[in-house]
């Protein structure tokens, strides 16, 4: 806490992968004798910097752009950009630490690192927005690069930033390094599935659960939270698996439909026009109703996928969550849920899937994206998709073996953070002090 001032989202997140850890350090006391906990919490490198841009008015502003280079142990950096107002230095740590153990999780080669800026994108014009990438990238390029660090897109970062960031990049390099960012336009090295990776993986990961449980999607009604990029496939999979997803939200408020919602008109809205959640009720001819500035975890469902940021669900929430029937909760977001909410989930005894674990697709298709990149080669969306559903099954099938090997089985938190952990910890005891 002393090194680490005022970081209150980075305190959460390793307290709670540290408390999970002490069921593995009482059995391998090789861990903490070369101290890999106190390596582990410290960033191999964090680049801080200025991004100047001018307004549409010609009035010059500035922000702060951050990298977080975590951990390389198991491959190079590769994690998400996020341009929100609220990024600041203990939330892209937070985001960037959970990153290692979610990349580790994968099974694929890649160590975990996260960035971002608190730029506003919310009201930016095309020009402003396309600017401001621009000297975003006009430091980071020389950071980053296909075997050094790959960042990605997250939070107010989808294609549109990708294109502006990648042809910055490209300009800057002289070189057409496909693999230095993904997220990438199908027509220049992006990968089929990945737009819809991470809501699909997170739906897909709450099935892997409710199966072990020997319960399904099918005819029960599944609560959304956000309507970004998350969100949407979240809705689209839990519908195909035979759910109902009766909600989306902004940080204006949440729409109930209870006929299912309408998701072509849900991503004309949002992925098209760039329009607000209220414009869904608004057009979905009174079957749905839109509350303004309210809880979307006061409407009742059984599945609860929460996909806008970290803690969006707090214990009072998880109380009404469980008084009203849930069965499940899927993380799509990162650290959605309180540590108060979790704690409530698992003494109710519900399947709780946490994000570094069920929102781990999107991460994976990226590297399946580097993949085709380093082949100069391009897979169909039916192998592409089949691919992104064995690795999120094998995550699951590997967090209930870990949190059963350790005594707590059915506790996907411990699962998740163990599995995780050992692979990157074996790998910096195997390359001794650095
Ligand atoms: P988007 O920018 O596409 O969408 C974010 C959504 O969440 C928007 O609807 C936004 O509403 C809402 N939201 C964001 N911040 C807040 C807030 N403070 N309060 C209420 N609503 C909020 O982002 P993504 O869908 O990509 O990311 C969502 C979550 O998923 C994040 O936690 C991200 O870290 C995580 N994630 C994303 C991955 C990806 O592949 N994209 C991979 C793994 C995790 P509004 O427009 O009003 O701000």
């Amino acid at each position: 806490l002393r090194r680490n001032p005022g970081e209150s989202e980075f305190h959460q997140a390793v307290k709670e992968v540290f408390e999970s850890l002490e069921l593995l350090h009482a059995r391998h006391p090789e861990y903490a004798e070369a101290a890999i906990l106190e390596r582990i919490a410290e960033p191999e490198r964090q680049i801080i910097f200025r991004v100047p841009w001018v307004d549409d008015e010609g009035k010059v502003r500035v922000n702060r752009g951050f990298r977080i280079e975590f951990n390389s142990a198991l491959g190079p950096y590769k994690g998400g950009l996020r341009f929100h107002r609220s990024v600041n230095l203990g939330i892209v740590k937070f985001l960037g630490f959970e990153q290692i153990f979610k990349n580790s999780l994968t099974g694929l080669p890649i160590g975990g690192g996260k960035g971002g800026s608190d730029f506003d994108p919310h009201g930016k014009s095309e020009g402003e927005i396309m600017r401001f990438c621009q000297s975003f990238m006009t430091e980071l390029f020389r950071h980053i690069g296909p075997d050094t660090d790959v960042p990605a897109g997250d939070i107010g970062v989808g294609g549109r930033e990708i294109g502006y960031l990648f042809g910055q990049y490209k300009r800057l390099a002289n070189r057409f390094d496909a693999g230095t960012l993904t997220g990438k336009g199908l027509a220049w090295g992006g990968s089929l599935v990945r737009t819809e990776a991470t809501g699909y993986g997170a739906a897909i990961f709450a099935n892997e659960m409710l199966k072990a449980k020997g319960l399904g999607f099918e005819g029960r009604r599944v609560l959304v939270s956000g309507s970004g990029n998350v969100a949407l496939y979240a809705i689209e999979k839990a519908q195909q698996l035979g759910g109902t997803a009766i909600t989306a939200s902004d940080s204006s408020g949440y729409v109930v439909d209870e006929e299912g919602i309408d998701l072509d008109l849900l991503k004309q809205i949002k992925e098209v026009e760039r329009g607000r959640i209220h414009e869904y009720a608004e057009r979905r001819g009174g079957k749905a109703r839109f509350v303004e500035g309210g809880n979307v975890w006061e409407v009742p469902g059984e599945i609860a996928i929460p996909s806008a940021t970290q803690n969006e669900l707090d214990g009072e929430s998880a109380k009404t969550l469980l008084k009203n029937g849930l069965i499940a909760v899927s993380e799509g977001a990162n650290m959605p849920s309180t540590p108060e909410a979790v704690d409530l989930f698992q003494e109710a005894n519900i399947a709780f899937g946490p994000g570094k674990a069920a929102n781990a697709g999107g991460v994976a298709t990226s590297a399946l994206e580097m993949q085709q990149n380093a082949a100069r080669d391009s897979w169909t969306f039916e192998d592409t998709e089949k691919r992104l559903t064995d690795i999120m099954v094998n995550i699951h099938d590997t967090c209930a073996a870990t949190a059963e090997e350790y005594g707590r089985p059915g506790d996907y938190v411990v699962g998740a953070n163990i599995a995780g952990f050992v692979k990157v910890a074996d790998a910096m005891l195997d390359f001794g002090v650095i």
